[in-house]
């Protein structure tokens, strides 16, 4: 589903990905960890086009992102981001966030955007909520609000930026408990987290990134099962958050 290539990027002289490969199958759950400036959040946009990279190839659903003709407008509408500010429209409704871009982009009647805004609400707990203003709703709503708004667009993969960063602890959870569930449905997910409970439960594989390249690439069973195995970085960083 995702393939990125021998990525590498620099902003003027500084390079900030260097030589990144992976792959994400159909499905794949991957979690993207290390420290702060190591380029996760730099190699998750490039995925969907929101930053340029100079060498190096990323394909998804079979379209090169980097190519000159490539559609990228066509190709991020088809991939769901959130990032760890919610980034929703303040002066529209929960109800009106989900439904603009259904109807500019997708080109879906007002009605069907509407009920496909009314189902999603309800998956994420929120449609007693549909017609209040992000600025009345908690972080946590605000953030399940964000994913709701991702999902009504029918993503074939969906990214995640440090999705519970910016919240309280107690919201943490509700936000993440989403997250689950659609992992569980078979959601193909790229998530940079530190949220190290919820890479155990649902990561098919853990990406730990260390000053722009990808350090380790394991399986969960890999990388929980066997924490001495990791590399010094990798240890040194999880003995600061687990
Ligand atoms: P992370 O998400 O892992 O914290 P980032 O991908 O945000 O890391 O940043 C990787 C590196 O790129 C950092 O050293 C950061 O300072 C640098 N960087 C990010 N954005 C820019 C920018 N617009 N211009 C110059 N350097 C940047
Ligand atoms: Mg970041």
């Amino acid at each position: 589903m995702i393939e990125i290539k021998h990525v590498s990027k620099w902003y003027g002289a500084t390079q900030v990905l260097d030589d990144c490969s992976t792959r994400i199958a159909h499905g794949e759950v991957v979690v993207v960890c290390g420290p702060s400036g190591s380029g996760k959040s730099t190699l998750i946009k490039t995925v969907n086009g929101l930053e340029p990279f100079q060498k190096g190839e990323i394909i998804v659903d079979g379209i090169s992102v980097g190519a000159r003709d490539t559609d990228l407008p066509k190709l991020r509408a088809r991939i769901g981001m959130v990032f760890q500010s919610f980034e929703l429209f303040p002066h529209l409704s929960v109800t009106q966030n989900l439904v603009l871009a259904q109807v500019k982009v997708l080109g879906r009647s007002q009605g069907e955007a509407a009920a496909r805004a009314a189902s999603l609400l309800d998956r994420v707990g929120l449609r007693a909520h549909q017609d209040k203003f992000p600025g009345q709703l908690s972080g946590g709503q605000q953030q399940r609000v964000a994913i709701a708004r991702a999902l009504a667009m029918d993503p074939i993969a969906m990214l995640f930026d440090e999705p519970t960063s910016a919240l309280d602890p107690e919201m943490v959870n509700e936000v993440l408990d989403v997250m689950v569930d659609l992992a569980s449905e078979g959601m193909t997910m790229m998530v940079v987290t530190h949220e190290m409970g919820f890479a155990r439960k649902v990561a098919d594989r853990v990406i730990f990134m260390d000053v722009g390249r990808i350090v380790e690439d394991c399986t969960n069973e890999e990388f929980f099962g066997n924490l001495e195995a990791r590399s010094e970085r990798a240890q040194l960083f999880l003995s600061k958050i687990l």
